[in-house]
């Protein structure tokens, strides 16, 4: 393991954590003492440090305790988790929803025990690893199309067409390049070709579609979708927790089989007060959302007017391609100095010669924070060619 370990290091991808001394957002306080502005965080509504939020999760401290101390089935169901599984059916226009401890489990229950070997999973060549271990973990035979890639899934629903079920699963939005799954020809495919939908909504719940509600509504097809899986850990307050929404006769099927549900602590009562209070604030306005579209079409539109290759998003996400592994590390450094916090993203993570600067944009980003990143980017840029 030790030799391992070096040879990990010396392939210059060993994992470094960096540490954070102060709540999460826009601007965050470094382990040196220095405040930096935060733009590579999941943090997308600016909810992580939200005084309501905070208030409903103190409260459910009093009222409710610190933990359940069983799985959902035995004696770990309280009434928020009952409400809060609710109100995120409600927010996607579901039928029923299923909580998990993460999306992760979400993700690595759901395949299981709906599938077996006489059914089909037909997943996007760029989800997320939480799908592709929840499909490893299914005897259902596995089909793999290229990225968004409609071609290619209808030919693997062609060949697909002699197993009982076909389940097509997509991530709504893909991390690394922020683009959007095309989800109005993944679901006119799926009528075509008799297949199931599963789209999992982690990066794009709270940020796509004019209200937030995620790539459903982006394409006008909520309550179409049989399956939705997100998490609590992102745009929705970014503390813990996972969901499966859908179908009611597939959400039951879960509660009864699902192994990460049945064999899994359930979520704090003040993590589940606080996501109810988070949804009930999604109720009463948009203006979250407005917030950060407006800042995410500002920050691209400069970025860009200042020289930078920006892959197309639809998202918070913006991959600022550099294309060259030392650079992006170089640059991101750099960008430190200048007290931008942002993380350069290389092989393995994204293909050999697809080096990228990754930026999130967040609805706690003021302007300036905006015009601060833009005018460091620039400065950093010109200093290293880039632009
Ligand atoms: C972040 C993410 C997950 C994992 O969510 P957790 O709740 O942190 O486990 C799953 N799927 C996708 C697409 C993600 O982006």
């Amino acid at each position: 393991m030790q030799h391992e370990l070096k040879g990990i290091e010396e392939a210059g991808i060993y994992k470094k954590e960096r540490v954070i001394t102060s709540a999460q957002g826009a601007i965050i306080r470094v382990a040196d003492g220095n405040d930096v502005l935060n733009f590579c965080s999941n943090n997308y509504l600016g909810l992580s440090n939200n005084s309501q939020l905070k208030e409903a999760a103190t409260k459910a401290l009093k009222t409710h305790g610190y933990g359940v101390s069983s799985v959902r089935f035995i004696c770990g169901t309280q009434d928020l988790h009952k409400k809060l599984e609710a109100a995120i059916a409600r927010f996607f226009g579901t039928e029923d929803t299923i909580l998990y401890a993460a999306c992760f489990d979400a993700n690595g229950g759901v395949f299981e025990p709906l599938l077996n070997e006489e059914d089909a999973i037909i997943s996007d060549a760029l989800n997320h690893a939480s799908i592709i271990d929840g499909i490893r973990l299914c005897k259902a035979q596995r089909y793999r199309y290229a990225n968004a890639d409609m071609s290619d899934l209808e030919l693997q629903l062609k060949v697909a067409q002699s197993q009982r079920f076909r389940l097509i699963v997509t991530d709504g939005v893909f991390s690394m390049d922020g683009n959007v799954a095309p989800l109005d020809k993944i679901y006119s495919l799926a009528e075509k070709y008799n297949a199931m939908v599963m789209i999992d909504e982690s990066h794009s719940a709270g940020v796509v579609g004019e209200t937030g509600r995620g790539v459903t509504e982006r394409y006008n097809l909520r309550g179409k979708i049989e399956i939705i899986t997100g998490t609590l850990g992102k745009a929705f307050g970014g503390a813990i927790g996972g969901f499966t929404t859908g179908k009611r006769e597939i959400i039951d099927l879960l509660r009864q089989r699902s192994r990460p549900y049945l064999f899994s602590n359930s979520i704090p009562p003040m993590v589940a007060a606080a996501g109810i209070r988070m949804f009930e604030m999604m109720d009463e306005t948009n203006e979250l959302q407005e917030k950060l579209h407006k800042n995410t079409a500002y920050f691209i539109e400069k970025m860009k007017s200042a020289g930078f290759d920006i892959k197309p998003t639809e998202s918070a996400i913006s991959a600022v391609m550099l294309y060259d592994a030392r650079l992006s590390e170089k640059m991101a450094a750099k960008l430190l100095d200048e007290g931008i916090y942002v993380t350069g993203f290389y092989y393995p993570v994204v293909p050999k010669g697809q080096a990228r600067i990754r930026v999130q944009i967040s609805a706690a980003h003021e302007l300036e924070h905006l015009d601060k990143c833009i005018a460091a980017f620039s400065k950093v840029g010109k200093d290293l060619n880039v632009i």
